[in-house]
């Protein structure tokens, strides 16, 4: 099936319309390079539209009953699955993706919005009783409002997603900001969903995280804002939101390491970093990009690893569906990760593999291995967000989890080995808000969060945890006589 674009406005009170300013900004097929749509460059004024119809959906929309907005959410839920492919492929033209890392979305998406159309369900406060005498207390947990959800561009429905589905199970309208690169799949999103969804409880302004992503989080009426970007976007949107003391999610960056103990077997590692570290090509929060390895059995694992990676089809995923890994997002973040791997060859690392860029056109990087590398270096401790992975050995468990927790983010992490024993004491001190044993980057549960701890952020996505960020609770104190 080959996608074309259909929807190129963006989505206020129910509409679709230009910009305020009629300007209009460039997407790009990262393959090629070449230009495949042309969107609405946002302003403050379109913020200011969207929250004016925010507030019109509200009054009614803060009336409906949990029923109700299970029924919406499922809706949604029907409107992915049944547009799944489509959604699939524009996905895959517009962020690069291979189609097997494409094709899964659609899928994941739709249960956890119907996991959120269960949970609205579900609500409750925990309380309701006479604690002190001649009153009766009750504890009411209530949505938020009008709640803002800015996304990044690696997974651009998918992050959106799971913004979505608990802020309208928990009785929210929602206002999202799709990344500048990528806003195509959001767009056709709410134009399939169009007949089921009521005129301004889920809009999409388009634009660039200045001015469109800080008017939302400057907006007096605006509660919450929910970010999935950069750790230095989350601090800036952080000390932003200060101003009106508004309520801050916020999903980072993320350096996850994988710790492969002296047990473990080399060549399953080595098929898990060919996931782990290149799936989206490497942009992802949670990728392995740190591979640990017992000194013991260092030598295996590179010489395994290295096979595993080269075996990886690197091209246009838009040309063949077996592509293994597609290219990354932008000629910025290819120069981006070219720029790491020059500073660190210069520091002395040594690229076993890889190492360069791919190709005449689009943006590619070859699945890169960098060894010899210091644990302050800073190919180690920043987040590359590309196709590369460092290997560094260690020489006891101990020294593996120092290793594993010296850097400022704190994501997620995995540990391999075939002592359940060993591989759960490294699991209880690695300081991750995920930990995977045997495995790394799956599998994803509707049902279990997922957020960061230190510089990778606060709150949590997916599961019923997620409906904390998205709801508030009130004290209700009735006297009885
Ligand atoms: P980014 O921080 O550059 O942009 C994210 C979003 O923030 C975009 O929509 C952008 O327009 C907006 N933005 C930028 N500046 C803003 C400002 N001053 N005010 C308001 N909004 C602003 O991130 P990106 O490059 O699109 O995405 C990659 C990053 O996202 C990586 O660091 C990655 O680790 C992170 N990420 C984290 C998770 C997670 O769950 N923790 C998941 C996916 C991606």
């Amino acid at each position: 099936m080959s996608v074309s674009v259909t929807q190129q406005k963006m989505f206020i009170g129910g509409e679709f319309v230009e910009s305020a300013s009629g300007e209009t900004m460039e997407v790009l097929n990262p393959a090629t390079g070449e230009v495949i749509a042309e969107v609405p460059r946002g302003t403050a004024e379109d913020v200011e539209r969207a929250v004016e119809a925010a507030k019109k959906a509200w009054v009614e929309w803060q009336d409906k009953t949990p029923k109700d907005r299970m029924a919406l959410l499922l809706a949604l839920a029907d409107v992915i699955d049944e547009n799944a492919e489509e959604l699939a492929r524009l996905e895959s033209l517009n962020v690069g993706k291979p189609w097997w890392v494409a094709v899964d979305e659609p899928g994941v998406m739709s249960d956890n919005l119907r996991f959120f159309a269960g949970a609205a369900r579900n609500l409750e406060g925990k309380s309701a009783g006479e604690y002190v005498e001649g009153y009766t207390s009750m504890i009411r947990r209530e949505p938020l409002g009008i709640v803002a959800g800015i996304c990044p561009w690696n997974y651009p429905l998918f992050m959106a997603m799971w913004k979505t589905g608990p802020a309208l199970a928990a009785g929210n309208v929602q206002i999202v900001k799709p990344a500048e690169q990528t806003p195509l799949t959001m767009l056709r999103f709410v134009e399939l969903a169009q007949e089921v969804l009521p005129p301004g409880v889920l809009q999409v302004v388009t634009g660039d995280g200045i001015p469109v992503g800080d008017a939302l989080v400057r907006h007096p009426a605006i509660s919450l804002v929910s970010l999935t970007g950069d750790t230095a976007t989350g601090k800036i949107i952080a000390a932003n939101a200060a101003q009106t003391v508004k309520r801050v999610h916020l999903e980072l960056g993320g350096k996850a390491p994988m710790v492969v103990l002296d047990d473990a077997d080399p060549a399953t590692v080595a098929e898990a970093v060919k996931i782990g570290g290149y799936f989206n090509s490497g942009q992802d929060c949670t990728a392995s990009s740190r591979i640990l390895v017992s000194e013991r059995i260092y030598d295996d694992v590179i010489a395994e690893t290295v096979k595993a990676v080269e075996s990886l089809t690197v091209g246009d995923p838009g040309t063949d569906d077996e592509i293994g890994m597609g290219p990354v997002i932008s000629a910025e973040q290819q120069q981006r990760v070219l720029g790491f791997l020059e500073r660190a060859v210069d520091a002395k690392a040594t690229v076993l593999t890889g190492g360069e860029s791919l190709g005449e056109r689009g943006f590619f990087v070859k699945p890169t291995i960098v060894t010899e590398v210091e644990q302050d270096a800073e190919i180690v401790q920043s987040e590359v967000f590309g196709p590369v992975v460092t290997m560094q050995r260690f020489a006891s468990d101990e020294a593996a989890i120092e290793m594993a927790n010296d850097v400022r983010y704190g994501l997620a992490a995995s540990v391999f080995s075939q002592d359940v024993g060993r591989a759960m004491k490294a699991a209880a001190k690695l300081d991750f808000g995920c930990v995977w044993v045997n495995e790394h980057l799956f599998p994803l549960a509707s049902e279990m969060p997922h957020g960061g701890f230190k510089e990778s952020g606060y709150g949590k996505d997916m599961s019923i945890y997620s409906m904390e960020e998205y709801t508030r609770i009130k004290h209700v104190c009735v006297k009885l006589a």
